[in-house]
């Protein structure tokens, strides 16, 4: 700074004043401030990545339910408590000074994306996939063919889902879909009570499934056992459910014998397990099956045709039979010949993939694949605004996959923010936004009142030796979070 050599104390008093005061307005202004929508891990690991890269920036993570942790919450499978070990990291991101959870606030009705772009740096959707494909076939609006990801959210406490029907008063059910949400329904449903209810699975699903009558869950695929979705360690634990027999029908897989050597090495173990579990079980597996009370079982090459019904009451499923074309073993396609074939059933779970929504009409969406238009992770032609997880990429994969992709736009973000591509100027940050929210009456989810929500569901869990039980109310959660 040039000072000259007669100026007097006052006058360079004043000179230093301005100088610190410019420092500080321009610091204040380059500081990044970043809103992240949605509280799953795309959202979380996103998080991390910019509060990491960069030392002063700002992340806000604004969530539609009033509490955190999207699908590792609402989707995990209650008897799968490892998983779940996920929710310390991001408990660790969410308690950073620089992070700020905002939960209760459902953007694209209580805040605009527009609205969150005019205040933050960088806007990032992580909002997950909150809605499932249908197969459009006679029958399936029957209340009992179930949304898997219904059936999942009842299980899993999710409050829009606790009042859903689930009629356990039949003895066959099937499954359609052979992913590894069709396994974690047909082992909930088969899963003895006696495990369940140490688990955080919610106590109405509890009490509803300790009345269930079901005794057989088909899982029914549309392609052969080399092109099935779910993986090895799922089917592991479908082949050693207590008082349960696997049934993979022998001419099913004896084929495979000659090709497993060759496939690829994930695809390769678990070919090998369906080929092992259907022709090679062991003399325990084999005594301890033929005693069992309950049993799944693979089907292959049928296409769901229709929801056969009598007097309002699913009485079975109508499949296709299809022939598998393409020379690529694992990618063949399934093609429905005319010859069908029913399956009797009194319950159907429709367990074919989830799939994203826009959450703003202007939003450039791809419809057919339920993602948002993206160039690796920036949104098209939408400067500043970027995605993240299932709803760029579409719903498939696992929570590693998750953190690898929010990892990676977190990365693009502090890149584009170094490049000057997105700047903070004239961007006021969350002020705005939350005396809107407040003005409207909104009640906003801090992350200490989220402690308060897993004290207190813990502390009901423990007399009935579960670990927590999930509030199902979103009223509820309001008043222990702001009580
Ligand atoms: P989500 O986890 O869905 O998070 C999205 C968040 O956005 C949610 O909290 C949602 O409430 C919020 N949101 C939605 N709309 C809005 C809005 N308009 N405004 C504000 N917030 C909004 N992976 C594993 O590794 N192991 C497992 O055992 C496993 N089990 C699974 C079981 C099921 C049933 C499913 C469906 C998936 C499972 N996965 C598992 C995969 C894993 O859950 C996903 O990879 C991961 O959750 C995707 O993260 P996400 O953040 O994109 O979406
Ligand atoms: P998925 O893995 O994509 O499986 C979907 C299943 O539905 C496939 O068998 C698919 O068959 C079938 N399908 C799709 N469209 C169909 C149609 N029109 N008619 C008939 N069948 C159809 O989806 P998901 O099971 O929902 O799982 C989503 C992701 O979450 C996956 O990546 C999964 O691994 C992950 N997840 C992981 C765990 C875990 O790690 N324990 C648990 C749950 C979920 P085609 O192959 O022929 O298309």
């Amino acid at each position: 700074m040039y000072i000259p050599s007669r100026v007097c104390w006052r006058h360079l008093r004043q000179i230093l004043r301005q100088s610190c005061l410019r420092n500080l307005s321009s610091t204040t202004q380059d500081v990044p401030h970043v809103c992240i929508v949605g509280s799953g891990p795309a959202g979380f690991y996103t998080a991390q990545q910019i509060l990491k890269g960069h030392p002063g920036a700002k992340v806000d993570i604004v969530e539609k339910l009033p509490v955190p942790f999207g699908l590792v919450r609402f989707g995990v499978a209650p008897d799968h408590p490892e998983v779940k070990n996920v929710i310390n990291t991001f408990t660790t991101t969410a308690r950073n000074e620089r992070c700020t959870f905002m939960g209760n606030v459902h953007v694209g009705k209580d805040v605009s994306i527009e609205e969150l772009q005019r205040a933050y740096t960088a806007v990032v959707l992580a909002y997950g996939a909150d809605d499932d494909r249908t197969l459009a076939i006679k029958g399936e609006d029957n209340p009992n063919v179930i949304s898997a990801r219904s059936f999942v959210g009842w299980f899993n406490g999710l409050p829009q889902d606790k009042g859903l029907k689930v009629d356990l008063d039949a003895e066959n059910v099937v499954i359609l879909g052979q992913g590894n949400v069709a396994l974690d329904v047909a082992r909930i449903l088969l899963t003895p009570i006696s495990i369940l209810k140490k688990t955080d699975i919610s106590q109405h699903a509890l009490e509803a499934l300790s009345r269930s009558r079901v005794r057989k869950v088909y899982l029914v695929g549309r392609r052969g056992p080399l092109q099935v979705a779910f993986t090895i360690k799922e089917l592991r634990e479908m082949i050693k459910l207590p008082d349960c027999r696997p049934v993979i029908h022998k001419e099913d897989v004896s084929c495979l014998k000659q090709v497993i050597a060759d496939l690829p090495r994930p695809r390769k173990r678990l070919t090998d397990l369906l080929y092992k579990t259907a022709l090679e079980p062991s003399d325990t597996d084999t005594r301890l099956w033929a005693q069992a009370a309950k049993e799944w079982e693979l089907r292959f090459k049928l296409t769901p045709a229709e929801v056969m019904e009598r007097e309002g009451k699913v009485t079975g499923v109508k499949f296709y039979i299809n022939q598998l074309q393409g020379d690529d073993l694992v990618n063949k396609v399934a093609i429905a010949t005319s010859e069908t074939e029913e399956i009797e059933c009194g319950l159907v779970f429709r367990s074919i993939g989830y799939k994203s929504i826009p959450i703003d009409p202007n939003l450039p969406f791809d419809e057919r694949k339920g993602i948002i238009l993206n160039q690796k992770g920036r949104v098209q032609d939408r400067p500043g605004l970027y995605c993240s997880g299932w709803v760029s990429t579409g719903p498939v994969g696992v929570i590693l996959n998750t953190m690898t992709e929010g990892f990676e736009t977190g990365k693009r973000i502090l890149k584009d923010i170094e490049e000057g591509v997105v700047s903070s100027e004239g961007k006021p940050g969350s002020q705005a936004i939350r005396e809107k929210l407040q003005s409207a009456g909104k009640q906003i989810v801090s992350f200490s009142d989220w402690d308060k929500i897993d004290l207190e569901e813990i502390q009901r869990g423990t007399p009935i030796g579960k670990p927590r039980e999930k509030i199902v109310d979103i009223e509820e959660m309001l008043q222990v979070a702001h009580s």
